[in-house]
């Protein structure tokens, strides 16, 4: 088989929510489709993935750069064995002449693509996605994967009342795990905030909270007092993802839980978290393969993680949509976000996938299930038409 045409584009979030740090009003999302010259059913077969979410599109570095590398390659470079594309290689290939670290955008460009190849491996082989990857990297898939509704977000007309109706409304589609946000407010208000939501998840062990990097180190200590009584789940993102000395003195501090990861874009970044962190084996990593480089890149930092002593039940991918389910059954992680109501049309899972008591199944659709939910039906016509 051979790539025929590689296709990218630009699709905006809907609906206006912003974090402690960024408004997603002007967001918008590359998706991607690797199409192969294989035929079926009168179509060729396409691989469709996007760059996760709260990165913007990539167009011009998907259009300039990595397209036209892959398709000038010979394609004997870019399959396996087996003669069946090869994401990895695939991948490598669009890195050719592009210098190490300084990830950035290119990150995010680079996984939209490789996870669109991972989408088509899997159509190919007629199978859904997470028994492509669990089979690759020689893993027996995950019957379900355990998610929280991520959301809680800062609205113009925020109030706790609307927080306490939007969690509710989670509940009532099967979520018993959640996560909001904080930092976008004093922390006073943000404990009143919390104190409601707690209302609604019936006790911190089903609360986590989000602080979206938005604190300084002192901060950031403040906040975690404030936090430690209400027993949470976790508290994510205290400080700069990159200030691996801020969030050990907070971790030093702040005895229960800890989550960062998901502005972390190789492994080299995570063997830096590992190593100057201070991440302790009740912390939750959060890498996500849609903003680093795609799944090889992000199996390389799970093999990081167990090199130093942690358990991939530890790993939550940030993102909240199909793509991290699969991913997170095929390799065995310890669930994943969902944003059930947030982030259209990219963000929650299909109509198609089963949830229930905080547990989540995907459809057996062929690939990552993209055609199966009705959001993205319009957007992926438009990229493969
Ligand atoms: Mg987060």
């Amino acid at each position: 088989m051979r790539i025929a045409e590689i296709r990218e584009l630009p699709v905006r979030l809907e609906g206006d929510v912003a974090n402690a740090v960024v408004s997603f009003a002007e967001h918008d999302v590359s998706l991607v489709a690797v199409v192969s010259d294989v035929v079926r059913d009168g179509r060729p077969v396409s691989g469709i993935a996007f760059n996760s979410i709260g990165r913007f599109a990539q167009s011009g570095i998907i259009h300039q750069r990595l397209a036209p590398r892959v398709l000038a390659a010979d394609p004997s470079t870019l399959v396996d064995d087996a003669g069946l594309l090869d994401p990895s290689r695939v991948a490598a290939v669009a890195m050719r002449n592009e210098k190490p670290g300084g990830h950035g955008d290119r990150a995010g460009a680079v996984a939209a693509l490789e996870l669109a190849c991972w989408d088509l491996r899997a159509k190919l082989r007629g199978e859904p996605a997470y028994a492509t990857i669990a089979h690759d990297f020689g893993r027996t898939p995950s019957s379900s994967m355990s998610v929280y509704a991520a959301g809680g977000y800062y609205f113009a007309d925020d109030s706790t009342a609307r927080l306490r109706a939007e969690l509710l409304s989670y509940a009532q589609l099967g979520f018993s795990a959640f996560k909001m946000k904080i930092g976008g407010a004093a922390i006073d208000e943000d404990c009143r905030r919390i104190e409601a939501a707690l209302g609604v998840a019936g006790g911190g062990a089903n609360l986590a909270v989000d602080a979206n990097a938005r604190y300084d180190a002192s901060t950031a200590l403040r906040a975690g007092e404030s936090l430690r009584p209400y027993d949470l789940r976790w508290y994510e993102e205290p400080v700069d993802p990159l200030d691996f000395g801020a969030l050990r003195r907070l971790i030093d501090a702040y005895d229960a839980p800890v989550a960062t990861g998901e502005n972390l874009f190789s492994a080299a970044d995570v063997r830096n978290l590992v190593a100057f962190g201070g991440m302790r084996a009740h912390d939750v990593f959060q890498m996500d393969a849609g903003l680093s480089y795609g799944l090889t890149e992000y199996a390389r930092m799970l093999d990081v993680l167990e090199e130093h002593g942690y358990d991939r039940l530890n790993a939550f991918p940030h993102g909240g949509h199909l793509i991290n389910l699969h991913i997170g059954i095929g390799l065995n992680l310890g669930g994943c976000e969902v944003y059930p109501h947030v982030f259209a049309p990219f963000g929650g899972f299909s109509s198609a996938c089963r949830l229930e008591n905080g547990v989540a199944v995907p459809s057996d659709a062929p690939g990552f299930g993209l055609e199966e939910k009705r959001e993205l039906r319009a957007p992926i016509a438009a990229v493969t038409a």
